[in-house]
């Protein structure tokens, strides 16, 4: 597939009066035409921060201190802002979590709508207004024609997010960044949401990366999946790759957290104890070294990422060809 993103040793910091918080600390990843990636990881981990900076959204005190940015074969660092506008919402659209602080309360969803079609796609008002519907009853929005006369309280948190999804995608564009889509959302409506994104993954040529702090999200809907951490990418690898054949600890962590159904019960979560780094002043090792439960000396060494397959990366050192055999002679150092 067509590389459409590269994201190359991005850095992000934040100063802040204590310090400078480096939210984003060398992180590299590509999203490929077509496809649906999930970006997973704790509040902190830098998930967030890394999609706003794709978008050059990161507002200050924050500030990309290195890292270069490639969007369908174009250098992204350093555009101009007017340069940007052409971008962003246009060819990378982005939904957030909570669709409300995004919707103007006093103006009707249609008319919002086709102000975002008219300012991309140069629509005459009623062609506008023709696709704003079209757009809702795409998303699974009932009776679009009268909706689009309605205020943003007038619909449910779900029904809200899905207008936020349609107006993302009416400028039809080749990347959507969605950070946690779902969080404030009942489990319900959830699930419902995710099988939109499932079937837009399918209907539309868009890339699709998901922000989410649960991996049972990812499954669903991704087929490749970015574990990050302390600002930097633990684990990248295929669905099957990270939730088979993990090579990091606290992706598995993760995968013990993650809630399961069987039997219709919900087996008892498995929360990671601890708390992440503080990344005013990080740990120059292992970020995950504190919490790990198989932390050893030379952790205390940032590991690089070791390669397991293509396509399959880990930054941990138990991935170490010297290590393991340190390990297998002696099983006490763990
Ligand atoms: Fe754990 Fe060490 Fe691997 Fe970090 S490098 S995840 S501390 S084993
Ligand atoms: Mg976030």
């Amino acid at each position: 597939a067509d590389r459409l993103l590269t994201v190359n040793n991005l850095q992000v910091s934040f100063h802040t009066r204590s310090g400078e918080n480096k939210a984003v600390r060398g992180v590299s990843l590509h999203i490929d035409q077509g496809e649906t990636i999930g970006i997973v990881g704790e509040s902190g981990s830098g998930k967030s921060v890394t999609a706003k900076a794709i978008m050059a959204m990161i507002p200050p005190p924050g500030e990309i201190i290195s890292g270069e940015i490639t969007f369908a074969g174009e250098n992204l660092s350093g555009l101009a802002e007017r340069k940007w506008r052409q971008i962003r919402g246009n060819r990378i659209a982005m939904v957030f979590q909570d669709p409300m602080t995004s919707l103007n309360p006093v103006k009707k969803i249609g008319q919002q709508m086709t102000e975002v079609i008219r300012r991309h796609r140069g629509l005459s008002k009623e062609a506008a207004l023709k696709e704003a519907v079209e757009m809702l009853r795409q998303v699974g929005i009932n009776e679009p024609e009268r909706r689009v006369q309605q205020y943003p309280h007038e619909f449910s948190g779900g029904m809200r997010q899905r207008v936020m999804i349609a107006m993302a995608l009416s400028c039809q564009p080749e990347l959507l960044i969605a950070d946690e889509p779902t969080t404030a959302l009942d489990v319900t409506i959830q699930a419902q949401i995710l099988d939109l994104l499932k079937e837009l993954k399918d209907k539309t040529s868009a890339s699709i990366a998901l922000i989410t702090h649960d991996l049972g999200v990812v499954a669903q809907v991704c087929s490749r999946v970015i574990v990050m951490y302390g600002g930097m990418v633990m684990e990248e690898g295929t669905v099957e790759d990270i939730f088979y054949n993990s090579k990091h600890p606290y992706t598995q962590g993760l995968l013990r957290s993650v809630p399961q159904r069987q039997g219709g019960s919900r087996e008892r979560l498995v929360p990671i104890e601890g708390s992440p780094p503080d990344l005013l002043d990080p740990p120059s090792g292992c970020p995950f070294m504190e919490r790990c439960p198989h932390a050893m000396p030379k952790c205390a060494e940032l590991p690089p990422h070791f390669q397991i397959n293509e396509g399959h990366r880990a930054l941990c050192w138990l991935n170490d060809a010297e290590v393991q055999g340190e390990l297998a002679r002696h099983p006490e150092l763990e």
